[in-house]
């Protein structure tokens, strides 16, 4: 059910909200326009070195500006702009700032490792998403080995023969693949290791309960064992304390993305800390 704010009258995406609902087809008019007057903004969140604690990347993470409600994140909008068929268009913004961005790091002779984005189901899943990926970087001229894509285990479980050959054109084209939420789905190691991606991203839940759960640290030992056999570099999500980060050094992980470095930051704040 969506929430009014009685003062000025703001919806908020609730995904329970029913499909015909009035308030429902209200949020997506919104999100319509939104799209329209180009109100969402990239974030950056850095990803850094286990071993150096250097900054080696970030994910690109999507907010909407919006006017005179202050930004909403992405759990908010991104299920209905799925729902509703806005996400291509919110994917191909979102590609095109993030390149925008890129081109900026580079012409200023930042080093930046790579810029990973999260692609949705619906992106990933479309043939056409090799031509218009083409096309972007063409137009900032920006070289793909600076860009690194982040699809979910569901996403590739669906169709894995078709998931396959998408990740393979990815992967020719020069993108580097990684594995979000790994351990959240139902990927089995079969599977993995025919997935031709480079890295491996440990879910924040795995993360988060270090060290008052002991399985956890066990966990996460083995994910990081596993994942080296396939030859894969694995990044922990969601660290937000020393005992965690110690926990990811003892376990040997390569790299990591949390609150204890930093929350994710507008562009112009992440080109300083570069
Ligand atoms: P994700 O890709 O797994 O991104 C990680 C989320 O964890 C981000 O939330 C990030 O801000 C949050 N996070 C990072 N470190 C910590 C920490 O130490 N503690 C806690 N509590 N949280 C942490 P955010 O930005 O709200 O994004 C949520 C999800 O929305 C993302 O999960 C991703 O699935 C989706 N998303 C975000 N941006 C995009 C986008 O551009 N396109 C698409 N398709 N999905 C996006
Ligand atoms: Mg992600
Ligand atoms: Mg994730
Ligand atoms: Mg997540």
């Amino acid at each position: 059910r969506a929430k009014h704010n009685g003062k000025n009258n703001y919806q908020f995406y609730d995904p329970n909200m029913n499909v015909h609902t009035v308030e429902r087809l209200a949020y997506e008019a919104q999100l319509r326009k939104a799209l329209e007057n180009r109100e969402f903004v990239v974030y950056y969140q850095p990803k850094v070195s286990v071993v150096t604690g250097k900054v080696v990347g970030a994910e690109a993470l999507v907010r909407w500006n919006r006017p005179d409600s202050g930004l909403v994140f992405p759990s908010e909008f991104i299920g209905l702009a799925e729902e509703s068929g806005l996400i291509g268009r919110l994917g191909m913004q979102i590609l095109d700032m993030v390149c925008r961005d890129v081109a900026n790091f580079r012409s200023a002779g930042k080093e930046f490792g790579r810029i990973a984005i999260n692609l949705s189901g619906a992106q990933f899943s479309d043939d056409g998403l090799l031509r218009e990926l083409s096309n972007v970087i063409n137009f900032w001229e920006i070289p793909s080995s600076a860009i690194e894509f982040e699809i979910t285990e569901s996403m590739v479980m669906q169709n894995h023969e078709r998931a396959i050959a998408h990740m393979d054109d990815l992967k020719a084209a020069g993108f580097t693949l990684s594995i979000d939420d790994f351990g959240t789905g139902y990927s089995s190691l079969a599977y993995l290791k025919r997935f031709p991606v480079d890295n491996l991203k440990i879910d924040r839940s795995f993360i988060m309960d270090i060290p008052a759960d002991p399985n956890d640290t066990a966990i996460v030992k083995a994910i990081v064992a596993m994942a080296k056999t396939l030859g894969l570099k694995v990044v922990a999500e969601g660290v937000e304390n020393a005992v965690q980060l110690q926990t990811l050094v003892t376990a040997g992980c390569d790299e990591y993305q949390g609150f204890y470095y930093s929350k994710a930051i507008p562009q112009q704040e992440f080109f300083q800390l570069l």
